[in-house]
């Protein structure tokens, strides 16, 4: 277990301020960056003014050829594997995705560069005081953890994504139901359905398709604190967004969230399918068959702010995230055994009492406890008492 001991790779190309020599990063308050000292503004060159995609055709070759990232550190994570890129001038001491200690400095890996970057919105502060204001509803926490939360350090982290672009286009084949309304013979009414076979095409176009790139922000952490906004609010690469923050390496690549993609790409086209069916006079729909093409796709890989904090409560780590763009918060918290138990036996004390108000009669008499004081086979007695032939169903 060593701390992260870090070289720096390029430390050169981060932008240093004209006016007085200090350190250039991002500020979320005016969107613009800023020298650390001397609060000027600086004009950051990025190797781009824009935000490419690319054809996914070319994917491997850029894999193959790209070089590591310059004007970054990076260190691997020894528990989650995953590999952090902060500032330059900055020490990492723990893992912004799994929270351990048990980072160590190492080789960047080369491989595709992020192309564009969602900065922040939202400062921690802002975050830690909406986390408070979460975890203050959350009825089932534990006191202590309440009264402790301040102790999950907030770290903000960039989470690899890609984004995708795509024609896409769907053949299927179905079935379409029209329900009519029949009397039996016993005079009730039902209705059944009628199936008549259906195919057709859909077409849908794919914007910014988001997947998460990483395989250690699990849960479905991003999906819960989507939408990003990568389309309208997305800058161009530059080291100094990383100022403060940590972003984490792609663990998977373009190709295998490109199959991601493609999943999410035909549960929509598959949800057209049927509105297709619905639109052809149909009530009722359901497709056997569906073969979804993509063409043109492009893609892009996006860096997307997240704040995370890790949490130690009874001997498990909890965690949660804030959308650093939006605010939106999710997270997965310890439930106090204690607080549950009192919630159960509340419940089952106000159904008791409900009970026992129900059962009293007009005259207050309480039959529920008459009923109770009833020995249960005097029912059966009662059955049996009946005379022989009697017709149970008419009776
Ligand atoms: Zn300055
Ligand atoms: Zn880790």
């Amino acid at each position: 277990m060593t701390q992260a001991n870090v070289t720096d790779h390029a430390a050169g190309t981060t932008t240093v301020c004209p006016n007085c020599g200090g350190r250039v990063s991002y500020d979320i308050h005016s969107g613009t960056f800023r020298c650390e000292s001397c609060r000027s503004e600086i004009q950051v060159e990025t190797a781009k003014d824009t935000v490419d995609e690319y054809s996914i055709d070319g994917y491997s070759m850029r894999e193959r050829e790209g070089k590591p990232l310059t004007g970054v550190s990076t260190a691997i994570c020894q528990s989650c594997g995953g590999e952090i890129y902060f500032d330059a001038h900055e020490t990492a001491k723990r893992c912004p995705m799994c929270g351990s200690a048990q980072i160590r400095a190492d080789v960047a890996t080369s491989g595709v560069a992020p192309e564009g970057v969602v900065p922040f919105r939202i400062d921690a502060q802002d975050a830690q005081q909406r986390f408070r204001k979460w975890i203050s509803r959350r009825w089932f926490a534990p006191n202590r953890l309440k009264k402790t939360y301040g102790e999950g350090r907030l770290e903000g982290l960039y989470v690899p994504c890609w984004t995708y672009d795509a024609d896409t286009c769907a053949d299927y084949t179905g079935q379409g139901g029209r329900t009519r309304t029949v009397r039996g013979r016993d005079g009730k009414t039902r209705t059944e359905i009628d199936w008549y076979h259906v195919s057709g095409r859909v077409y849908r176009s794919f914007n910014d398709l988001l997947v998460c790139a990483s395989k250690n922000v699990t849960g479905g952490l991003v999906e819960k604190l989507a939408p990003f906004d990568t389309v309208n609010n997305i800058r161009p690469f530059a080291c100094e967004y990383l100022s403060g923050y940590k972003a984490e390496r792609y663990s998977i690549d373009g190709l295998q969230a490109f199959e991601r993609a493609k999943e999410q790409m035909a549960r929509e086209l598959n949800s057209d399918a049927e509105s297709d069916i619905l639109s052809k006079g149909y009530s009722q729909s359901r497709i056997y068959s569906l073969s979804p093409r993509f063409r043109d796709v492009t893609y892009k890989g996006v860096l997307v702010p997240m704040y995370a904090a890790h949490y130690g409560y009874g001997g498990q780590t909890y965690s949660y995230a804030i959308n650093g763009q939006t605010g939106k918060i999710f997270g997965r918290y310890p439930k106090s055994v204690p607080k549950i138990l009192a919630a159960v036996l509340a419940g089952l004390l106000l159904l008791f009492g409900m009970m026992y108000l129900f059962s009293m009669d007009d005259d207050g008499h309480d039959a529920y406890a008459a009923a109770a004081a009833q020995p249960a086979y005097q029912c059966i007695q009662t059955v049996s008492d009946l005379p022989d032939g009697a017709d149970l169903a008419e009776s």
